[in-house]
């Protein structure tokens, strides 16, 4: 029963665009209605009809510890009682930012935003004002947020609803925006040679999740490295989803790259409004006010998000962390894997960390054109039989999943179940 669900949307499309804050909310895509949900605690999401899903979409990846963790709770009430924004520095963005960068190496100043769209953006102007000009290279069906210069070829929604850019960018600002192929290490060394002195930065994602699920291949991150270099160009991981999830100190870390620039959000922020953008101490310091670069927010580094971000940080650098948090998807990805192979359904899954995607294509998948032979409309049947066992997933076969360190062993093995049973319908 979603009564109530529906009879909220049928409310919210009246006074909300398509009834929802961010488009792949709708699951238009996926032909059916949005749940709304009342509450969250732990890995259960609960709807308005008080239905329970286990969830691994994790608020599109912020939750790592679950939702409404007790600890970070508890710091919540307490920064509530001192006051929601102030406008002026607080000793907590000091503690936020050391603890950023004491976790991400590449990281030695750092300026907190409210958002990943923040995060990319400023960075992106960052780069421009740094190094005098003005090309921006990205790759397609990588997502950086919704700013202007990113609207080309862009993944997560803008790949979920096959938009080729959006209205109301005007071509003098997507002109200066190059986007190619995933994983296409001849490609960057082309566009490189050919325009490398033009370029002021590459942007991104270390492991692509907003595509679905795509790892990068062979010496990928390490030839994006190397060419920035060569041509004075700047490296920008985008780690808004990757940061504090892929591992602790990020893809970075796993890859052993060291980028000019990092964007983080969604798990700095502990379910709170946070982005963040730091790196080179020598780049950062063109940010104003030390430097002529304009960058600025009412409620950036604001105390309810700050103390949320520190005490998620806190709880992910315990000892002991990311190994449960790993071994838990490794389990749940290798019962995927089993899942399909017994049913016969060409399928693709993998992991890093807690981050996983599935696609239902036999092939191995490197960047968006692979991604796209996944068959969607075995996508959208799992989609809604998950969801109707009580599985909770994103409503896009372009979206990466997560597992939270709340999902117990018993929770994964329940939707390895579930999965096995769906996979052998879809085969059916
Ligand atoms: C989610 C995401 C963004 C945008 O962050 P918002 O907080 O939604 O603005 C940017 N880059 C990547 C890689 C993301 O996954």
């Amino acid at each position: 029963m979603v009564t109530k669900s529906k009879a909220l949307f049928d409310r919210a499309q009246v006074v909300i665009p398509g009834g929802v804050n961010s488009p792949v909310r709708a699951c238009k895509s996926v032909g059916r209605d949005p749940l709304f949900i009342d509450r969250a605690k732990g890995s259960k999401v609960y709807d308005a009809d008080g239905n329970a899903y286990l969830d691994y979409v994790g608020s599109w990846g912020p939750m790592i510890l679950g939702h409404a963790p007790e600890r970070v709770n508890a710091v919540l009430r307490t920064a509530i009682e001192n006051g929601t924004s102030f406008g002026a520095p607080t000793e907590m963005e000091i503690d936020l930012a050391e603890l950023v960068i004491d976790t991400v190496k590449s990281v030695d100043v750092v300026r907190m935003v409210n958002s990943g769209t923040e995060a990319t953006m400023s960075a992106i102007r960052l780069a421009r004002g740094f190094t005098g000009r003005d090309l921006v290279i990205k790759f397609d069906g990588c997502y950086h947020g919704h700013a202007d210069p990113f609207l080309v070829a862009a993944g997560s929604g803008v790949a979920t609803f096959n938009i080729a850019g959006s209205p109301g960018v005007p071509e003098a600002t997507t002109q200066h925006t190059l986007s190619i192929p995933y994983n296409d290490i001849d490609k960057v060394r082309e566009v490189m040679t050919a325009m490398g002195d033009k370029v002021a930065c590459i942007i991104v994602e270390p492991i692509a999740g907003n595509m679905g699920f795509v790892k990068p291949k062979n010496d990928f991150l390490k030839v994006l490295r190397e060419e920035t270099e060569k041509h004075g160009s700047l490296l920008i991981l985008d780690e808004v989803m990757t940061g504090f999830r892929v591992a602790l100190g990020g893809a970075q870390s796993i890859f052993d790259i060291t980028p000019d620039l990092t964007t983080l959000g969604k798990i700095i922020g502990g379910g709170l409004p946070v982005g963040a953008y730091g790196g080179r101490a020598d780049i950062m310091a063109h940010i104003s006010p030390s430097g002529p670069v304009y960058q600025a927010g009412t409620l950036s580094g604001n105390p309810l998000a700050m103390a949320a971000g520190i005490e998620t940080l806190k709880a992910i650098r315990e000892p002991g962390f990311y190994e449960a948090l790993g071994e838990k998807t490794t389990r749940l990805v290798g019962g995927l894997r089993a899942a399909a192979a017994k049913a016969g359904v060409p399928c693709t899954v993998d992991s890093a960390g807690s981050m996983f995607g599935l696609y239902f294509t036999g092939m191995d998948v490197a960047n968006f054109e692979d991604a796209k032979t996944s068959n969607l409309d075995y996508f959208t049947t799992y989609y809604n039989r998950m969801l109707e066992e009580g599985i909770y997933l994103a409503p896009s076969q372009f979206e990466a999943a997560f597992v939270s360190a709340a999902h117990s062993d018993e929770e994964i093995d329940t939707t390895i179940k579930i999965a096995t049973k769906v996979m052998a319908e879809l085969a059916g």
